[in-house]
C-alpha cells in the first residue's frame, strides 16, 4: 500500500528542502499521466482532485481509479487530497472514500465567493482538523485569499495577501497540518496582467514565524510555448501568463513546500489534442489521442518534479508500512 499521509510527505520535504507537486486530475488519463511521471522521476506526489473535478469523475469511479493507481504503483508515495473543500458535508464525503488529506478553505464562505472573517476561517478549519485527525488524515487551511477563478469559477476574484501574524495566530488556533498563503499567486489562466511576482519578504516572515510546510496555489507557469501549441492549432486562449519556474524554484527555498499545478496540465492537454486531431485528420479512435495527451502531460509533470527537486524522493519512505 503506497497511500501516505501528505502530512509526511510535505514534512520531508520541508525537512530536505524541495517542492512537492500536488497535481489536479480529472480523468482517468490524468491520473496515470501524473503516475507515469512519478515512476519515472521515483518521486512522491500529491494527487489532487477539486469539488468539480469529483462531480465529474463521480466519487466511485474517483475511488477505484485511485485504488487502481495505488495497487499499479507500490513504490511510489501517493497522497490523494481534496483541493478547496468548502463544506463539512464534502471533507465527509472525501474521507469517506479514503482521501489521505482534505483543504479547508475557511477563506471564503461556503458559497466559495465571499470572503469570510477570520474568526469564521478559524472556526470552521478546527472542527475539520479535530475529525480529520482523529482518522489520521492530514489538513490543509487557507489564510489569505488568492486571486483568479478556479474551477467552476470559484474564488474571490481579489487577492488578500496573508498577514504574517496572523498566519501565526491561524496555525496555533487550528492546528493545521500544512498552510495555504496568499504571496501574489492567482488562480486559473488569466494570473497577470503585467508581470508575475512573488512577495518573497511576506514568504520570508511567514517562514519564520511558523513551523509547519507552506503550499502556494496558482502556481502554474503557463509558458508561451504551451500557449503557442494550444493557439496553432485553433485555440484562442490570449493574453495568459503564469508563474516561471524559477520564480517557484526560488519559493522552494525560501520555504515552499506543496506547489499546486492544475492550469498548466489542463493547457498541455488541450495543446496535444488539438495538434493530433489536426496532423491526423483521419483517425477517429479516442485512444489515439488521449493516448498522446497522456504522454505529452506526462512528460510535463516529470518536467515540474526535476525543477522542483522532487526527483528520486520516493525513497525517503519505507512503504508498505
Ligand atoms: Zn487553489
Amino acid at each position: 500500500m503506497a497511500l501516505v499521509p501528505c502530512k509526511e510527505i510535505l514534512n520531508e520535504a520541508m525537512k530536505k528542502g524541495y517542492g512537492v507537486g500536488a497535481y489536479n486530475v480529472n480523468n482517468m488519463e490524468q491520473i496515470q499521466a501524473v503516475m507515469m511521471a512519478a515512476k519515472m522521476t521515483q518521486s512522491p506526489v500529491i494527487i489532487q482532485a477539486s469539488r468539480g473535478a469529483l462531480k465529474y469523475f463521480d466519487l466511485t469511479y474517483f475511488k477505484y481509479l485511485v485504488k487502481a493507481a495505488v495497487i499499479e504503483n507500490p513504490d511510489i508515495p501517493i497522497a490523494i487530497h481534496l483541493d478547496h473543500g468548502n463544506s463539512l458535508e464534502l471533507i465527509l464525503k472525501a474521507l469517506n472514500i479514503g482521501f489521505t488529506s482534505v483543504m479547508i478553505d475557511g477563506s471564503l464562505m461556503e458559497d466559495g465567493k465571499t470572503v469570510s472573517t477570520y474568526e469564521y476561517n478559524v472556526k470552521v478549519t478546527r472542527s475539520v482538523v479535530e475529525y480529520a485527525h482523529s482518522l489520521g488524515v492530514s489538513v490543509e487551511g487557507e489564510i489569505g485569499t488568492l486571486g483568479g477563478l478556479e474551477d467552476n469559477n470559484m474564488g474571490s476574484g481579489s487577492i488578500y495577501i496573508t498577514d504574517p501574524q496572523e498566519a501565526k495566530n491561524f496555525v496555533n488556533d487550528t492546528n493545521v497540518d500544512f498552510l495555504a498563503i496568499a504571496i501574489g499567486t492567482s488562480h486559473g489562466a488569466y494570473k497577470f496582467k503585467n508581470v508575475a511576482n512573488i512577495d518573497f519578504n511576506t514568504l520570508k516572515k511567514i517562514r519564520s514565524l511558523i513551523d509547519i510546510p507552506i503550499v502556494l496555489h496558482g502556481a502554474s507557469s503557463i509558458s508561451k510555448d504551451l500557449i503557442y501549441e494550444v493557439n496553432k492549432y485553433g485555440g484562442k486562449v490570449f493574453g495568459t501568463s503564469g508563474m516561471p519556474i524559477s520564480l517557484l524554484q526560488k519559493a522552494i527555498k525560501f520555504g515552499v513546500s506543496k506547489i499546486n499545478i492544475d492550469t498548466d496540465g489542463r493547457l498541455a492537454v488541450t495543446a496535444a489534442i488539438r495538434k493530433f486531431l489536426i496532423e491526423n485528420p483521419e483517425k477517429f479512435d479516442p485512444r489515439d489521442y488521449l493516448g498522446y495527451a497522456r504522454t505529452v502531460l506526462s512528460d510535463l509533470i516529470a518536467s515540474k518534479m526535476k525543477a522542483f527537486g522532487t526527483l528520486g524522493h520516493a525513497n525517503d519512505y519505507v512503504v508498505g508500512k
